[in-house]
């Protein structure tokens, strides 16, 4: 099953991420974790990508790509992905679809992960990441156990350079721009489920096992899906950055696990390793 979660910076891909490669057993493949690696590690792809983070703006297709394309030749990828984070632009979606049928595979469904701009932008002010798992905490909405450390492996959690407000606005406003329109492209396709990422960590994850077509665990009467009335979402409405009729209306009913039971083998991938665009964090 190959899976994809879209949204804006902040949204809370990664934080989703984490538990939905558990629950399906296939690896997340995060191309903004793959970029932090490569940063690590100095290579020249690295150094590269860097200029671009630095400023907020997306990296050329090209790099990005060909990173992709090295992780899917793993073989842990062989029964699907979580792509986090990609495809960013409608070239990615181009290109990912060519080489997903080169595998015999299709993407089978696309998260919309819809959060208002100014939630973005207070999640992201207070994000604090492990530099080793890449997992995510926020010291207010969702704090470590321990003050800075990671709880999964002890590491002391970091700020991203990239989430200081102004690049963390820009990020947004290329986000609407240039990833956007990614969307359109999937709803020609039919595999959009648009999911509401506000409330819980839980009620968020609850909404999108429900797309994926896994029964639901919440309470009768638990908002399920959809965003909350009277919520300007970012990128939806006037102005928004695509027109209403690429926005697509209601999510598409038909789910992969109505098409396709996961039935997957469970297993143990965290976010792939390495972060080498940080600023320590100093305590709270
Ligand atoms: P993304 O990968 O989409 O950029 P993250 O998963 O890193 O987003 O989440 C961004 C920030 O918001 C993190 O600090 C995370 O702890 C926090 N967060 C994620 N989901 C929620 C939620 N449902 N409610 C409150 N905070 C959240
Ligand atoms: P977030 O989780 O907050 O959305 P990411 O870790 O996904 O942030 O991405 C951080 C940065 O890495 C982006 O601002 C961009 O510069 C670069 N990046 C990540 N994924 C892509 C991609 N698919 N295409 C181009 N640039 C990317």
């Amino acid at each position: 099953m190959n899976l994809a979660l879209f949204g804006p910076p902040g949204s809370g891909k990664g934080t989703q991420a984490n538990f939905l490669v558990q629950h399906f057993g296939i690896p997340q493949v995060s191309t903004g974790d793959l970029f932090r690696a490569e940063i690590k590690a100095q290579t020249d792809v690295g150094r590269k990508a860097q200029t671009y983070m630095d400023r907020g703006d997306l990296v050329p297709d090209s790099i990005t790509l060909q990173l992709v394309r090295r992780r899917l030749d793993a073989p842990d990828t062989e029964r699907g992905v979580l792509f986090d984070g990609f495809p960013r632009t409608v070239a990615q979606a181009t290109e990912l679809d060519k080489m997903l049928q080169v595998m015999g595979r299709r993407m089978d469904r696309v998260i919309f992960v819809q959060v208002p701009t100014d939630v973005l932008v207070d999640r992201l002010a207070g994000r604090l990441t492990c530099p080793k798992c890449g997992r995510t905490y926020h010291p207010k909405l969702a704090p470590p156990q321990l003050d800075t450390v990671c709880d999964h492996d002890g590491t002391a959690l970091i700020m991203r350079e990239d989430d200081r407000p102004e690049t963390a606005r820009k990020r947004i406003s290329v986000y609407l721009e240039q990833t956007l329109p990614v969307l359109a492209h999937y709803r020609q396709q039919h595999v959009v489920s648009d999911i509401a990422g506000t409330g819980s960590i839980e009620e968020v994850r609850e909404r999108i096992l429900r797309a994926i077509g896994v029964p639901s665990a919440a309470p009768a009467g638990m908002s399920t899906g959809g965003p909350a009335a009277g919520v300007r979402l970012a990128g939806e409405g006037p102005g928004g950055g695509i027109p209403p009729s690429e926005q697509g209306g209601a999510s598409d009913t038909e789910t992969p696990g109505q098409r396709r039971p996961p039935g997957i083998r469970p297993s143990d991938h965290g976010r792939s390793q390495g972060a080498g665009h940080r600023r320590r964090v100093r305590g709270r």
